[in-house]
This record gives C-alpha cells, structure tokens and sequence, in this order.
C-alpha cells in the first residue's frame, strides 16, 4: 500500500481522532486513482492510520480510523452491522432512521437512510464512491428483508470530490413513494423528488418533544417541508395545526400527509416564511406556538454573518406573534452556529421587542446523528424551545 506523509506540524488534529486529512497539511501528493487506500503517516514514520485518498479534494485523505488494508465488503458489512446496532439501541422500533451518519460511524463520506423496506444512500467522497458494489453488497447481507436501494448522489458537495451527480435505484426496486412511521404518524415521502433523502429524520425527537406542548393549541409549523412538526402537533391534539414551505412539491405530500392520517385541523401554505411571518405581523395574527426549522443559511464561517442576521429576523418577527403563555420553537441546521449564538439571538431579539422568555427545553440532531467529539462538523442541529412569560 501507499504511503502519504503528514507535514511535521499538521498531525495533532488527527492523532487526536480527526478522520480528515487536509491536503495542505501532506508533505507530497500521490498519482493515484480518487479513492485510493493509503496509509497516512506522520513525518517520523508512525503510522495514522488508512484512509481513502482522493487528489482532487481539499480533503486528502478520509481516514478509516483503523489499520484496514482492504476496505471490501467484509469491512462495511462490519462498520454498518455497529452502526445499526446503535440504532436498534437508542431508537428502537424506528422505521424511518439514518442508519450512518458518515465520520460519526467511521465511515466518512457515507450516509444511509432507512424508511421500512428501503434504504437511500448518499456517497460524499470518491473513496466510497468507487466502492459503491461493496456498499450495495454489505447493505444486503446486513438488512436481508430490504427490498430496494436508492442513491440520491444528488449533493452539490460531490463535486468538491470530482464526482458526478446520479440519483437512481441501484438493487431490487424502490416505489415511487414510500411510506413509514414517525412517533405513530404514517408518513409518506418520495424519495426521488423530495429534499435531502426524502426526510428530514434528525429532528424526530424533538417534533415529538414540541407535540406533547400542543394539546389545545394553535401552531405555525414555518418551514415545515412534508409536514414533520404539524403533523405530530395536530396528532397529539393541536387545536389547528398551519404549514408553511416556499416548495410546492413538499407543500403537496404535507397535505397528502395530513389527509393518509385524518388530521382535517392541519393545513398547509405554499409561500416565503419571511413575507408570511411579516404579513401576519401587520395583520396583527397570533398563534400559540410558533416553529422555525430554517433550512442551513451558511455552508462556512465566512457566510456567518449573513446567517446570523437571518435568525435574527426571523426569531424577531416570529416573537412578535406571540403573547403570554406563547412558545416559540427555534431550530438551527447551520453547522458554525453554535448554541450560544442562538441563543444570544433570541435573548437580543426578545428583548428587541419586550418579550420575556424562559427556556423550557433545549434538543439536538437524533442520536442516529450521533457526533464524533473529534470532529465537531459532525456536531450541527441546535433546537431551542421558550415559553413568553410577559
Ligand atoms: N421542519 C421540516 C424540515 C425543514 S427543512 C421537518 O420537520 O421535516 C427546511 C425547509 O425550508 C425546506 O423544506 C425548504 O423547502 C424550506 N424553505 C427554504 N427557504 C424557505 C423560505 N424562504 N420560505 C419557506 N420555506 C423555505
């Protein structure tokens, strides 16, 4: 095997348990085909392990975090047997989960999703794109009951690796849509047309966490894609239940949603959250409760600014529709906002327009999106739930 060498004073990130190694930080590069193994080692010979190398990206090397000389079949049948185990343990019973969550489950550039009978797959680097038959295989023998599997290879960041973008079944056949269960919801995506790999699983529990606030209640679900937080309200006894999603086509399964579970008290809405939110201000509308699941405002920390100014808009006009008792749900998908940015946001934003707030309740990605320590990109939903008490 191949050996690629670290520069003396890059190493510590990655013997700390980083599994990326920048091509910056290489000493000399190697003329290998993108997805490559090699060994990595550190300028006085040790070795860091083997990874996957890939000349074309920023990302050099996706370290495997093991001395594997192989990476065939029997590997990923291993890695993924341990990472459905996870899954059985801390979501038990779940039809719609992601069975890995890429460097979390050491596994870097690999994410699949699991909805009942069928399993999306999503390659985000040239190491486990050329190992897709092995991929397809190892799913196989650890699901045996699956009965079709999807790529979505349809992410804008493929081509930060060199590769292309498909989408497509790639084993047995994969309905149009698929349905599974959410918190005792019968869901029903298409995988095909609908965002990300057809859901959006990570924030599972904590639609189930803002449910059981919504007995009685009336709440705007904003930015609610095929229904996720509206639904699982209006199920647990919302008194109305409102969508909004600038996608049609999502806009379309919400409502397919709401009527496969005969939830007549919960609607949706095509339009921009920002001029909606706006419009029900001047209106002068209040609602109970109101959530924001904004999609990710910026990919890096120099879009931060910009993002920052976002949520607080949003968070503002938001605010100004509740009274008393009111809750406002706030989410954040932007991996380099942090917590305390939010946070910060709402505490300034509230006070902007003299809203007292207590949090009563704070959330995270689903632990099927568990987060490497050593690798804080893997760590990126905040979630936020206050109360307005004057
Ligand atoms: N809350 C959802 C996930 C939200 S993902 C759930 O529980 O599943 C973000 C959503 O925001 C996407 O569906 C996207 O179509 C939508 N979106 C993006 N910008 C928007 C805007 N300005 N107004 C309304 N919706 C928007």
């Amino acid at each position: 095997m191949q050996i690629i060498t670290m520069r003396p004073h890059e190493e510590r990130r990655v013997k700390e348990g980083h599994l990326w190694v920048n091509k910056s930080d290489l000493s000399h590069t190697l003329e290998v085909a993108p997805g490559t193994l090699v060994r990595v080692s550190t300028s006085d010979g040790a070795s860091l392990g083997t990874g996957f190398y890939n000349p074309l990206s920023k990302i050099a090397v996706r370290l495997l975090a093991c001395e594997e000389e192989d990476a065939g079949t029997d590997f990923f049948v291993k890695r993924i047997r341990q990472a459905q185990e996870l899954r059985e343990r801390v979501l038990p019973n779940e039809e719609g989960y992601r069975v890995v969550y890429g460097e979390a489950d050491l596994l870097s550039g690999l994410i699949v999703d699991r909805y009942g009978s069928y399993l999306v797959i999503q390659m985000l680097s040239a190491g486990m794109d050329v190992r897709k038959p092995h991929i397809i295989e190892a799913l196989r023998i650890v699901f045996p009951s699956v009965l079709g599997i999807i790529e979505k290879n349809t992410s804008q960041t493929r081509t930060r690796e060199g590769l292309e973008l498909v989408d497509g079944v790639v084993w047995g056949s994969v309905p149009d849509r698929v349905t599974f269960t959410e918190n005792g919801l019968r869901l029903e995506i298409d995988i095909a047309t609908g965002q990300k790999t057809g859901y959006f699983l990570d924030q599972k529990i904590n639609r189930k966490a803002v449910a059981l606030l919504a007995k009685g209640r009336t709440m705007l679900d904003c930015f609610c894609n095929v229904g996720g937080f509206a639904l699982n309200a209006a199920a647990q006894g919302a008194s109305l239940a409102h969508g909004i999603d600038s996608s049609a086509l999502a806009v379309e399964a919400a409502q397919r949603n709401a009527e496969i579970n005969g939830l007549t008290h919960c609607t949706f809405e095509k339009a921009n959250v920002f001029d909606l939110l706006r419009d029900h201000v001047s209106q002068e509308r209040t609602w109970d409760i109101v959530v924001l699941d904004p999609p990710s405002f910026a990919k890096h920390r120099g879009a931060l600014r910009g993002a920052l100014a976002g949520y607080a808009e949003l968070n503002r006009t938001a605010l100004k529709l509740l009274q008393p008792g009111g809750i406002l749900v706030t989410s954040s998908c932007t991996q380099p906002v942090t917590e305390h940015d939010l946070m910060d946001i709402v505490y300034r934003e509230s006070a902007r327009v003299r809203r007292r707030l207590r949090l009563i309740h704070r959330g995270a990605q689903a632990p099927d999106h568990p987060v490497l320590l050593a690798m804080t990109e893997t760590q990126y939903l905040k979630f936020l739930v206050f109360e307005v008490i004057a």
